[in-house]
């Protein structure tokens, strides 16, 4: 099954959030959501739900990372 991911990275906030989040996109949106009123403050908004899934990335990202670092030998 594919992940998605979300980077707070990604996004300025003012609490200077690294979080990575990723699972399946209904278990990233519900913890993101609830993350973003929690931590960042946010108001549970039609806005901010819409703002989070735009946030939504696949994993695959991740992954040609960790290839890239595989050839530098920095990961096993
Ligand atoms: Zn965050």
């Amino acid at each position: 099954m594919k992940r998605k991911i979300i980077d707070c990275r990604d996004f300025p906030n003012e609490i200077g959030c690294t979080l990575l989040i990723s699972g399946s996109q209904k278990e990233v949106f519900n913890i993101s959501l609830r993350h973003a009123i929690e931590e960042h403050g946010h108001k549970d908004t039609a806005e901010l739900r819409k703002q989070i899934k735009a946030m939504m990335k696949k994993e695959i990202n991740i992954k040609q990372n960790i290839k890239k670092n595989k050839k530098k030998g920095i990961t096993k």
